[in-house]
């Protein structure tokens, strides 16, 4: 990369993730933070890099004793054990021994002091056969970057909910329960070397309306915090030192964008109803409660996806009945009289809360197709009865449904609705009320469930097509990783034949088909979704107005001609030119948008 000094301009190529382009400074996060430049310090500077080591490690040791206490509090002393470990990591005397003597002898900072000393600890631990002992490497980085951290003043590592001025996070990669926590109202946009497009970091950016581009592969070491970098959400660009002209052209760029939203804004609370007139059901996905009240600023009918798990992530201990009764009741309450489809716990995979990892011995080797969601739940039956409690107490508001995660088959489904049985009959011998018509609902984002479909149909009321994960099991195209996003193709002739048999299985047997996977928000497969039969379709609600603007430009008899095509063609190329054919000639204002 060209040195910052000379102020040229560099561009690093990605891939787009959520739309927008925005201008800021650089903050860099997670592992390539922590990064130590070597270099002398002055002859006599050593007794102050002295101070600020002991400062930064009084500092870790009473972050560490206050957490250890939070944790036995919640969970117990056992669960505590682990920021024991970490206390004693700062009391070992050769850990401190031989960084002072660096700082004394070298002449180096404490900060290159101490990232030295602690990486000869790990790679000389990381050699040995003891696994006890190669189990420690893990404290000693951790404790090693809440060190470093502090050293730098401690401004970085915990608290990203607290960030000191607007920023462009730059990271190797982005956890949603990180993503989760940013403080909303400072971050501007990020960029991550690795993800994809529905990796559920990218679905909160388009939930959050910043701007995001992932698979930039070295931005995270290229940039450094403090740069000024332009990020463009459209193009998957991330631009250092952009000149007055790319500045121009991103102005006039931003400029059209805001014509295309006003006119979005105008038919936000029209209905969603075809040239030809049919209605189509438009509703949105949300992540927390907080979120229920866009959902009616959009212009949706309702929310098509609750994903409760952010409820669960960054806090030690799990949110208690009454909590998560009190947050389904009040996003009930919003959306009133629209219904809420509130989808139980879809932990595993990507999304891991503190105490999900204590229940696993080790790290999964493929956390997407190990013990998530469902198969989570129906193991840990506490925390899906306190969930199926909580949902049924707060359906007395009468618009509450409740959906299941990656069902994969019958038994799944009929040992989850037993257990619903069970909860309905615990509150009425509690005098407790719910809504005794209460519908249920299945994901429907295996494919053995596709192939299923019809036994699945006959015990619910509804399903949802989650294509996020149908693509990524269907194609073996992991949804997070962007070595293989050229293999995750929603318009696959596979993918949609899949939607098509559920669709049909689910007519067949009188229930309605949704779609709550990120197809479900992207202009140009609407068309192709609404053809092959979907009913309902529920979306992230910043693009919710894109798509009732389509609709409602669209003939259903085009539509269909669409899916038909789509039904006996061959390559997903063909489908696509198709598809973008159809929404580019009914709605171009939505596609005017390359710089
Ligand atoms: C899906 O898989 O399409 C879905 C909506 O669920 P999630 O993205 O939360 O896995
Ligand atoms: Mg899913």
């Amino acid at each position: 990369m060209a040195d910052d000094s000379l102020k040229s301009e560099v561009k690093l190529r990605g891939i787009p993730v959520s739309r927008g382009v925005c201008l800021g400074k650089v903050l860099i996060i997670g592992k390539n933070a922590l990064e130590v430049e070597p270099g002398a310090i002055a002859k006599d500077a050593a007794p102050h890099e002295l101070d600020r080591l002991e400062g930064a490690l009084m500092a870790t040791r009473q972050q560490l004793t206050e957490i250890h206490s939070r944790v036995s509090e919640a969970m117990g002393a056992a669960h505590a054990g682990i920021f024991d470990a970490h206390i004693l990591v700062l009391d070992d005397p050769t850990l401190i021994e031989q960084v002072t003597e660096m700082i004394e002898h070298k002449r180096v900072s404490a900060d290159y002091a101490f990232s030295t000393v602690a990486n000869r600890f790990v790679k000389s631990l990381e050699s040995v056969q003891d696994e006890y002992l190669r189990e420690r490497v893990a404290d000693i980085k951790d404790v090693s970057n809440r060190v470093l951290t502090n050293l730098r003043g401690g401004d970085f590592y915990d608290d990203l909910s607290h960030l000191p001025e607007p920023c462009i996070i730059i990271g190797h990669d982005l956890t949603p329960s990180t993503t989760a926590m940013l403080d909303k109202s400072k971050v501007l946009g990020f960029a991550t070397d690795v993800g994809s497009k529905t990796s559920h970091s990218a679905i909160l950016a388009r939930s959050m309306r910043i701007p995001a581009v992932v698979g930039l592969q070295t931005a995270s070491r290229e940039f450094k915090t403090g740069q000024t970098v332009l990020l463009d959400g459209y193009n998957g660009l991330l631009i250092l030192n952009p000149t007055d002209q790319t500045l121009f052209e991103y102005g006039q760029l931003e400029r059209r964008h805001q014509k295309v939203e006003d006119q979005l804004q105008e038919i936000r609370s029209l209905p969603a109803v075809t040239l030809d007139g049919t209605h189509v059901c438009i509703s949105a996905n949300v992540e927390e409660v907080a979120d229920a009240a866009k959902v009616i600023n959009a212009g949706a009918e309702g929310v098509g996806l609750f994903r409760t798990e952010y409820l669960f992530l960054n806090r030690e201990s799990l949110p208690s009945e009454d909590e998560q009764f009190e947050a389904y009741r009040e996003a009930a309450r919003t959306l009133k009289p629209h219904s809420v489809i509130i989808r139980t716990l879809d932990i595993g995979g990507d999304k891991l809360p503190a105490y999900y990892s204590m229940k696993t011995d080790t790290a999964e080797m493929n956390p997407f197709l190990g013990w998530r969601a469902i198969r989570f739940c129906l193991a840990e039956t506490t925390i899906f009865r306190t969930q199926l409690r909580a949902i049924l107490r707060a359906s007395v508001e009468g618009n509450i449904r409740i959906m299941y995660p990656m069902i994969s088959g019958v038994e799944e489904l009929d040992e989850s609705n037993a257990r619903l049985e069970i909860y309905k009959d615990e509150l009425r011998v509690e005098g407790l009320p719910f809504d005794e018509e209460i519908q249920v609902g299945a994901m429907i984002e295996v494919p053995s469930a596709v192939m299923v479909a019809d036994g699945l149909a006959r015990r619910v009321k509804f399903f949802s097509l989650g294509t996020n994960d149908l693509i990524q099991y269907a194609l073996a195209a992991d949804r997070l990783n962007e070595k293989v996003a050229y293999l995750y193709d929603p318009a696959h002739p596979a993918i949609l034949r899949l939607i098509k048999m559920t669709v049909d299985a689910g007519h067949r047997n009188g229930i309605w088909v949704g779609i709550c996977g990120e197809m479900a928000s992207d202009p140009v497969m609407v068309p192709l979704l609404l053809g092959l039969g979907v009913d309902e379709l529920s979306a992230t609600p910043p693009l919710v107005p894109q798509i009732k603007y389509l609709v409602r430009r669209l003939k259903m008899s085009e539509a269909k001609e669409l899916a038909q095509f789509a039904l006996s063609a061959e390559s997903s190329a063909e489908i696509l030119t198709r598809a973008e054919e159809l929404a580019g000639c009914i709605a171009p204002e939505l596609f005017g948008g390359k710089a």
